[in-house]
């Protein structure tokens, strides 16, 4: 049975172009970038290539890209290294923006500097439609606001954030305080799943602080980037060496990085192209799921979302048993529910566009990626479709039996 893989939004194959141009740098190339010696000369200048190739694709300069093992760390380093700046010179306690469904790196950063004291912080959520009103975020400013981070495109959902409008509204704040004296608001996004298919020029968007992970790209997996704008107050939050312009200490990973700038090069040359593609197809899965599969419903906007994300929801069907019904069958795609400590939760993302937690237990992920073909979108849907309606007459079956029981 030849499997296919739904799952693009967790994480993508490494391309052989970048496979290829990673090898050398695991064996004969192996030098510590850091070194003096040719060795380590050489692995410098791999890593100045990559750093060229990221910043051209951000419109950054390259000095102000800063390699991290993904953006897991990226969105910590963002979060604590602002706060950290903060709390070197301010007493106020300081106060922070981001919205209810960001990834956990984000909201749990956040509620744990809440937690610890050392902020405030206001979670905006989105409308029904999984989109977070640029409006909402200006009525949240205060005059102790310091940091802003908002996701470019959602995980769970692929709903598309007006990024550039926020990032309009932060600048114009910014111009009423006075330079030099007042923190100024920084303005962060999260832009792991908006690399591949949104403009990400740091400039039209605004931001001082963008994070991604090479992994998502085609790239390896544990390499990623921090773009800090120049000038942008954060502070360390790992001690050690002086790597990364003294913002992210560590020895580097010379052939993730050399990976992540080979898939951001592969990908400026072909965005356009992948894009339009994956869009067709996902329309044509959205189309036929939606037709051929009562009670089923598409989670967040039709429109402003990501071209290779899907999210549905059946009814009287719980996610977790479809999704490994699906696996047994050789479909690989995912869910929004984590399982935490033995108990599944609802999906935090769903819940807060209003989904009932019962509604938000029973979604699939499905995310489509450069490989994905048209035979494998239909054979999904042929799948889905015989494997909801198997679960729905188990779980009628037992329903009627406990009645008839009782
Ligand atoms: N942010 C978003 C929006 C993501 O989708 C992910 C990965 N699922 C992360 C952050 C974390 O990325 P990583 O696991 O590569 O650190």
């Amino acid at each position: 049975m030849k499997k296919i893989y739904l799952d693009y939004a967790a994480t993508t194959p490494v391309d052989k172009a970048v496979l290829k141009e990673m090898l050398p740098y695991f064996s004969e190339k192996f030098g510590n970038a850091m070194s003096v010696h040719s060795f380590g000369q050489d692995a410098l200048q791999a890593m100045d290539t990559a750093r060229t190739r990221v910043a051209k694709y951000f419109h950054a300069a390259p000095g102000e890209i800063i390699f991290t093992s993904g953006a897991t760390e990226s969105n910590n380093l963002a979060v604590k290294g602002v706060l950290k700046s903060y709390h070197s010179k301010h007493k106020v306690k300081p106060h922070i923006i981001t919205t209810a469904f960001e990834h956990h790196c984000i909201l749990d950063a956040c509620k744990a500097a809440e937690k610890e004291g050392l902020a405030e912080v206001t979670f905006i959520k989105p409308d029904k439609e999984g989109i977070v009103s640029e409006k909402e975020i200006a009525k949240a400013i205060r005059k102790n606001t310091i940091f802003i981070s908002v996701m470019y495109v959602n995980n769970e959902i692929g709903t598309v954030q007006p990024i550039a409008k926020i990032g309009k509204i932060v600048k114009a704040k910014n111009s009423e305080r006075r330079a030099g004296f007042d923190f100024p608001i920084v303005f962060h996004t999260d832009a792991t799943q908006a690399i591949n298919y949104f403009d990400c020029d740091v400039d039209k968007l605004g931001v001082d602080l963008l994070s991604m992970s090479a992994h998502k790209i085609y790239g390896p997996k544990g390499a990623g980037m921090l773009y800090v704008r120049k000038g942008t107050r954060i502070r360390r939050i790992q001690d050690g060496g002086d790597q990364e312009y003294k913002l992210r200490a560590g020895t580097h990973n010379v052939p993730g990085i050399v990976g992540l700038g080979k898939a951001i090069e592969i990908l400026h040359k072909n965005k356009g192209n992948d894009a339009q593609k994956i869009k067709i197809l996902r329309n044509h899965l959205i189309s036929r799921v939606l037709k051929e599969v009562s009670g089923s419903r598409l989670n967040g906007s039709r429109i402003k979302r990501s071209p290779n994300n899907a999210n549905f929801s059946f009814q009287d069907v719980e996610g977790e048993g479809l999704l490994l019904s699906l696996d047994m069958e050789g479909v690989a795609c995912s869910t929004g529910s984590a399982c935490s400590s033995g108990a599944l939760s609802p999906s935090h993302v769903l819940l807060s566009i209003g989904l009932k937690p019962e509604q938000a237990h029973g979604s699939l992920r499905v995310t489509l990626g450069k490989f994905t073909t048209k035979k494998d979108i239909d054979q999904a849907v042929n799948k889905i479709k015989n494997v909801v309606e198997r679960l729905r007459k188990i779980s009628g079956n037992i329903l009627n039996d406990y009645y008839s029981a009782k």
